[in-house]
């Protein structure tokens, strides 16, 4: 069992960076799924390339487009019996206010705190996650006699790549 211990390296500060290449996230797949004795179907893995190649971050449904052709249809339900695999193991996460999942390569710990930086502008998302939103979100939840099973944050807003560029504009 890998240690699920705070260091996930990631307190680079520049958005869109963080993106996971579709051949180290599809790598970490196969260890994962190998480590832990499940099967990395083709369908899991198509899912995964899906996401990991599809910007702005897909859909169910645009996963189940892209990957259906003439006499093969693959059923939205397909797709998200796959992302629940893949969610699970921590490669995929789902961005609750759009609906749409993005890859994700950072082997977080369970139950980490994982803040999403959305821009309107041009859609990217960011991932990063804050000890100091950890360490205060855990004592209000406590305050409030709440253990929480998972917790993801949202924020949306303009990244430092728009802002700069409306910045260039005006
Ligand atoms: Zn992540
Ligand atoms: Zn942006």
């Amino acid at each position: 069992m890998p240690s699920a211990g705070h260091r996930h390296g990631h307190d680079h500060g520049h958005a869109h960076s963080c993106r996971a290449e579709p051949a180290v996230i599809l790598t970490r797949a196969e260890e994962l799924c190998r480590e832990r004795g499940v099967q990395f179907t083709a369908l899991r893995r198509e899912v995964l390339e899906a996401v990991a190649a599809s910007e702005p971050p897909p859909g169910a449904y645009d996963i189940a487009e892209r990957l259906s052709r003439p006499g093969r249809r693959v059923a939205p339900v397909s797709v998200y019996r796959a992302l629940d695999f893949l969610m699970e193991l921590g490669l995929v996460h789902r961005i609750a206010s759009r609906n749409a999942f993005v890859p994700c390569a950072h082997a977080h710990g369970i139950g980490e705190n994982v803040v999403f930086l959305i821009c309107r502008t041009c859609g990217g998302i960011d991932e990063t996650t804050s000890p100091e939103v950890e360490s205060g979100l855990g004592k209000t939840l406590k305050r409030a006699g709440f253990t929480p099973a998972h917790s993801i944050l949202e924020v949306e807003g303009d990244c430092g790549a728009c802002r700069d560029k409306a910045r260039g504009a005006g």
